[in-house]
């Protein structure tokens, strides 16, 4: 299927590995020029590179080493590019831990990280795309939105704000008549560092080996696997693609089964 989004900008955050990386070599795949995002200089200058190799219809790749939830990072991704048709909105998550240690500060972060972050993108983009009759805003966010982790309980609030925030935002006639969609992007468990690095916490905590870890979280999703940033990358293009115009305001849940629910 041809997606139609060939020649199109994206900006595409937290893109130097995992998910976001999945997206962004999807994206790249369908001639799609990207600005791709991370703080670690080194990861994401691999990251361009392997991209633009894998680039087709003469896709560029922009890096731009920065902070994304910092205005100042998000005044680099402008100045890199500065009117997007396509945005995939993504940082890491908030740690885990006690809420009874997370101070105001603590939970400013991950407010900043992970609702404001994507509201100021969001915000930045969103009319110059109605102007032009395209965009595609995804957010990255995480099965714990619909089922909370009593341990990311920085996450599970952090992100049910921004849920909360684009359930309206999108519905607005101005973006939704204007072909703009706003969709929320749910990951289940992926084998991505960031799982990697939950499973080896788990280990020290049980002293299971980690392989025994992932085992057992494994055989609690019905896929009986971890999904993967290719498949994940795959979803997100298709709801960039001219073919998704009628779904806005979702949250598309990636997880295996894993979510117990009928709704
Ligand atoms: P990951 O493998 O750790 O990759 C995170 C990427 O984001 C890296 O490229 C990282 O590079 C970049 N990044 C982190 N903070 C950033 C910032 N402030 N500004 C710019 N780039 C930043 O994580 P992932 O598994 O792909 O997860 C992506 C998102 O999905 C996270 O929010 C995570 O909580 C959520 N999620 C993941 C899973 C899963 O199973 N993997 C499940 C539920 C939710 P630098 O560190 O160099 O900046």
């Amino acid at each position: 299927m041809d997606l139609g989004i060939q020649g199109k900008w994206a900006l595409v955050g937290g893109a130097s590995k995992g998910l976001g990386l999945g997206c962004a070599q999807a994206l790249v795949a369908e001639g799609v020029n990207v600005v791709i995002m991370a703080r670690g200089a080194d990861a994401l200058a691999q990251a361009a590179q392997a991209l633009a190799a894998e680039a087709k219809h003469g896709a560029q790749v922009l890096q731009v080493a920065a902070d994304i939830t910092t205005p100042q990072g998000r005044e680099q991704a402008f100045a890199a590019q500065a009117d997007y048709d396509i945005v995939v909105t993504n940082a890491g998550g908030p740690p885990p831990g006690d809420f009874r240690d997370w101070d105001r500060d603590a939970w400013i972060k991950a407010v900043d990280a992970n609702m404001l972050t994507p509201i100021e993108l969001i915000k930045a983009t969103v009319d110059g795309m109605a102007a032009r009759g395209y965009g595609r805003i995804v957010n990255i966010t995480s099965s714990a939105v619909k089922a909370p982790i009593d341990i990311l309980g920085l996450s599970n609030g952090a992100r049910s704000g921004l849920t909360g925030f684009v359930a309206g935002v999108a519905r607005t006639t101005k973006l939704a008549s204007n072909n703009v969609t706003i969709n929320n992007l749910l990951p289940g468990a992926f084998d991505t560092d960031r799982l990697r690095g939950t499973l080896v916490g788990a280990s020290k905590k049980t002293g299971q080996s980690v392989e025994a870890v992932a085992d057992s979280r494994r055989k609690n999703i019905p896929a009986q696997r971890f999904g993967n940033a290719q498949e994940f990358g795959a979803i997100c293009a298709f709801l960039c693609s001219m073919h998704a115009g009628y779904i806005t305001g979702q949250n598309i849940l990636a997880d295996g089964g894993a979510y117990p629910g009928t709704y």
